[in-house]
């Protein structure tokens, strides 16, 4: 059932049950005071009734007594008929025989007035009789003066007593009509209800009249009924009923009318609040009224209204933080370069929270927090400078070494030395991801005053100055949190990155560059000695009979050696010189802004080192001392090539020199910028062994072989300014 429905209903209830109560009250009462009105009115008729028909005894008697007293008994009853004392005057002797009597005489039954309760039988006139006596008393006959109980009797009666007069044939029932006043349609219904009445009972007609019987009994011998027609106005009921039936109709309508306009701005409200739930906070609701239903659509309009501009700055946030986090996604997988991705996080974390400024800061080996990204702290009052924050110390130092985040409140006056000025600040600590594998900062990374701090913060995220003066609350936390994961994972990739390329750029065994490394490098500081119109040398070294030492001490014993090999040249070299390995036991050294000289000066040093101490390998047993040395072929950019590749070849033609001349020993490679090959063959590595057996650096690759190259005019120590001091060697090699 709809509220329009129960609130009708409710209102018909309210309004009708009254209307009917109140129709019940006034039809009962109506009838209650017709009925003993009624009831009144018939007992005074029946008074009148008694008196009438006592009075008219009383006159028979009077008019009988008159004829008896005098001695012309005829005259005198002719005078009482005349006089219309009586209708009829009847003389009779003691024996009952007629004296006299006069004209006109009513037609028998007479009923004497004085007799007792009569007896049953029709009634045609009332009589009086006296009896006459002599003087002895001795009786003589008797006097009757009657009257005729006939239609024009009852009609006296009625209009006596004022209501209508049914005289019945006999007292006796059931109930016969003898003469009545009442109209002819009603005559049955009043006969039907006089003949189960006594006394001085009062019953009402179904057609609305109220009847009494009078009589017969003693002094008033006659059966009468008398009747009268209900004094309440005709159609009463009816007009009840109309009028009941006329309030419930005004009261449907009005309940209809009400419940319309008191549900309607709910039938409003509630389309609304359901366009609201399907998302359309556009819906309003008109007010109409002052009352509690206007102040409740006021209060929705006003709600979907805030609650609208609510979502659209939502939205609008949630767009900007899309976007924000866009680029972060896309700087995350797009590039390695640590500060642009801190800057972007840091700008992130700035617009998420809305903060004044920021500062990303990571762990140096200096054992202090340094800021790697800033944004919005140029202004006048802070630090000059990068910012810089011992660790333990102030705000972001301690946050580091507890691990603990930190926001607040803080006087200008009282900011730690080297932090941002600032009213507000929140910062978060960021470790290592601790499940995932790779490289981890060691303990040589970090700084060595904080050995002992109980965490492996790499860094710190600040904010500070949060817009519109508040405290950072929770939900910054939460959110800042979030971007210092995102910085620690950053800074984490960054390490792992750098760690697999150094990994992927150095041979495992000997820790130096490998292959791959070098065909960079050459290629980058041939480029670098170009431009700057710089030398470049490049050392080719291959160890000595190394198979042997294979043969005769094992393949580890091998490793062990090259290991030791490779540590002695890093030992030997400067730091922007270049080691690498490039196979096997083959190595290469750039040396540049180096000239020939300079070369031969680091070749005979590399040389010393290696040929100097005999390394120390495990030998079956006991460990062994294994003599080593080293040839070595030199080559100068751009003396002996124009390119990275020329310089190397031209370098592994001046090893091949050096041992053919005798091994431990160094050749610089004969100039050749005058006459470059003519052809170049590729050939297959190891496909072809020389003739002479000698071994080519690099000869795994497939290094462009020099067609028809006749014995290159090599430099040898021995010989000349280019020679090496090993002469006995280089003469045994040759
Ligand atoms: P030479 O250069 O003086 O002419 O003689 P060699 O014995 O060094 O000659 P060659 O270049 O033919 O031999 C190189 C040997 O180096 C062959 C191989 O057994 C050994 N070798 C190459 N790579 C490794 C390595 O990684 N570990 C060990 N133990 N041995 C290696
Ligand atoms: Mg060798
Ligand atoms: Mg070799």
């Amino acid at each position: 059932m709809t509220l329009r429905g129960r609130l009708t209903a409710a209102f018909l209830t309210v309004v009708l049950g009254p209307v009917l109560v109140g129709a019940f009250f006034v039809g009962s009462a109506v009838a209650a005071v017709d009925r003993s009105r009624s009831t009144e009115r018939l007992a005074v008729a029946a008074a009148a009734v008694r008196t009438s028909v006592d009075a008219l005894c009383q006159q028979l008697r009077a008019a009988a007594d008159a004829v008896a007293l005098t001695e012309d008994r005829a005259a005198a009853a002719g005078q009482v008929v005349s006089r219309g004392l009586a209708a009829a005057v009847l003389v009779t002797d003691v024996a009952g025989g007629v004296v006299h009597a006069t004209t006109g005489a009513p037609p028998t039954p007479w009923r004497d007035c004085s007799a007792g309760v009569p007896a049953a039988g029709p009634l045609r006139a009332l009589a009086a009789r006296v009896d006459l006596r002599d003087a002895a008393g001795a009786p003589l006959g008797t006097v009757t003066a009657a009257q005729p109980v006939d239609p024009a009797f009852v009609a006296r009666l009625a209009a006596v007593t004022g209501v209508a007069v049914t005289l019945l044939d006999g007292p006796g029932t059931p109930v016969r009509l003898r003469h009545t006043t009442e109209s002819a349609g009603v005559r049955d219904t009043v006969l039907a209800a006089a003949g189960g009445l006594d006394g001085e009972r009062v019953a009402g007609t179904a057609d609305g009249r109220y009847v009494r019987r009078v009589g017969p009994s003693d002094g008033q011998p006659l059966p009468l009924v008398l009747s009268v027609p209900s004094d309440q106005p005709p159609g009463l009921y009816a007009a009840l009923v109309a009028a009941v039936l006329l309030a419930a109709l005004l009261a449907v309508a009005a309940a209809w009318r009400l419940a319309r306009v008191t549900t309607r701005p709910l039938v409003e409200l509630a389309g609304a609040v359901d366009r609201v739930a399907r998302g359309d906070l556009t819906a309003r609701v008109p007010v109409r009224s002052r009352d509690e239903l206007g102040r409740l659509a006021g209060a929705f309009n006003r709600m979907t209204r805030e609650t609208g501009t609510y979502v659209a700055a939502l939205t609008s946030s949630r767009d900007q933080l899309r976007g924000h986090l866009a680029v972060l996604g896309d700087t995350l997988a797009s590039t390695h370069d640590l500060h642009r991705i801190l800057r972007v996080i840091l700008h992130s974390a700035i617009a998420a929270t809305g903060a004044r400024a920021g500062a990303v800061l990571l762990v140096d080996a200096g054992g202090a927090l340094v800021a790697q990204a800033t944004e919005g702290l140029a202004g006048p009052d802070d630090p000059p400078g990068p910012v810089r924050v011992p660790l333990g110390s102030g705000v972001v130092g301690a946050v580091a070494v507890t691990g603990e985040p930190r926001r607040g409140r803080v006087e200008p006056s009282a900011v730690p030395p080297g932090e941002p000025r600032c009213r507000t600040y929140i910062a978060v600590p960021f470790a290592a991801p601790a499940d995932a594998g790779g490289v981890r900062p060691d303990s040589a990374a970090r700084p060595a005053g904080v050995a002992d701090a109980p965490t492996t913060a790499l860094g710190v995220l600040a904010l500070y100055d949060r817009l519109g003066g508040d405290e950072f609350d929770d939900d910054d936390l939460v959110t800042l949190r979030t971007f210092a994961g995102h910085a620690a994972v950053a800074v984490d990739n960054v390490r792992v990155h750098e760690e697999a390329q150094r990994l992927s750029l150095t041979d495992p065994l000997t820790g130096l560059w490998n292959y791959r490394y070098l065909r960079e490098s050459i290629r980058r500081e041939v480029e670098r000695a170009s431009r700057f119109g710089r030398m470049l040398s490049v050392l080719a070294l291959d160890l000595d009979r190394f198979k042997n030492v294979n043969d005769t001490y094992g393949h580890t014993a091998g490793d062990t050696v090259l290991a030791e090999f490779a540590r002695r040249v890093r030992g030997e070299i400067r730091e922007v010189d270049l080691a690498f390995r490039q196979g096997g036991e083959e190595f290469v050294v750039l040396l540049p802004e180096t000239d020939a000289r300079g070369a031969t000066i680091v070749a005979e040093r590399l040389a010393a080192a290696i040929r100097g101490t005999p390394i120390t390998v495990d030998g079956p047993g006991t460990p062994v001392l294994v003599p080593v040395t080293v040839s070595i072929g030199i080559a100068v950019y751009p003396d002996h090539g124009s390119t990275g590749q020329q310089v190397l070849d031209a370098a592994d033609e001046a090893l091949y020199a050096a041992k053919a001349g005798g091994r431990d020993t160094w050749r610089v490679a004969a100039v050749t910028r005058a006459a470059p090959p003519v052809r170049e063959i590729p050939v297959p590595a190891g496909a072809v062994t020389p003739d002479d057996g000698l071994p080519r650096a690099g000869a795994h690759r497939e290094l462009p072989a020099v067609d028809g190259a006749p014995e290159p005019g090599l430099a040898a120590p021995g010989g000349g300014a280019s020679s090496g001091p090993h002469p006995p060697r280089q003469s045994r090699g040759r």
